[in-house]
């Protein structure tokens, strides 16, 4: 969306700004982790909830990196890629691929109806479509490869899109949420007993000791 004439994030103006201090004395934790965007803040979560101490540390704000700027979807359908992994990684590989998706995808559900969270998390299928026939050449292989994986992806005509769609692949009880509202949701279950967020807090340096055997 625009505003002022400038591009800005969806989810990002539609949420609170978060305000976690910045670090600004020695803090002992079991993990700190660098960056609080999709990837920090569920790794965060999942350490801590194995019984770790965290620290969050995040230069700017939580979840206004390129998380903050995402498409939302949660889907282990990406354009065209099961075609382009078994071609340069193998069936095996692209296999493993396409299963960790699905179980991400599992993994998210369960946390985010664990958590209580409300982030507009919903179930949706996802399509990659075609408008022309090079593109449903490619769509064609695509599905071939996603099936042949295991993945329970089928041929559509058209999907309800105001688009000259001749053909999709859909994948069906995908996802899709606000992305900034799950960060912030999961980030405000950090702190306590231990654990940590900082935010305005750049990690310039990092040193590595040898732990006790
Ligand atoms: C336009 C676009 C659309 C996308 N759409 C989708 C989609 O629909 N579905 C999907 O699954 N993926 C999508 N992606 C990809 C997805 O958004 C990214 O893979 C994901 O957000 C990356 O998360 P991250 O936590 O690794 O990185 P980031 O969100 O960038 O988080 C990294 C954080 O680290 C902080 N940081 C960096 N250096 C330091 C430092 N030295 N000290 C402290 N903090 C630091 C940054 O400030 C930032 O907040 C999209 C990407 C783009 C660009």
């Amino acid at each position: 969306m625009a505003r002022n004439g400038r591009h800005v994030s969806y989810w990002i103006d539609s949420t609170l700004p978060s305000t976690y201090p910045a670090l600004s004395q020695d803090v002992t934790v079991d993990v700190a982790i660098v960056g609080a965007g999709l990837a920090g803040v569920i790794t965060a979560k999942l350490l801590k909830q194995a019984g770790k101490t965290v620290a969050l540390i995040e230069a700017d704000r939580i979840g206004q990196g390129t998380s903050g700027h995402t498409t939302a979807k949660v889907s282990a359908l990406q354009q065209l890629i099961y075609a382009d992994l078994i071609a340069h990684h193998g069936t095996e590989k692209a296999r493993l691929y396409g299963e960790s998706n699905q179980a991400a995808i599992a993994r998210l559900a369960e946390l985010i109806a664990a958590e209580n969270i409300d982030c507009n998390f919903e179930r949706k299928a996802n399509y990659t479509f075609a408008t022309d026939q090079a593109g449903l050449e490619q769509i064609k292989d695509e599905l071939e490869a996603a099936q042949g994986l295991g993945l329970p992806a089928t041929f559509v005509e058209s999907v309800d899109l105001p688009l000259a769609v001749i053909g999709a692949i859909m994948l069906p009880d995908q996802a899709q949420f606000h992305p900034r509202k799950f960060m912030l949701a999961i980030a405000a279950t950090l702190p306590g007993n231990g654990s940590h967020v900082f935010e305005q807090t750049r990690v310039d340096t990092v040193k590595t000791t040898a732990l006790a055997a």
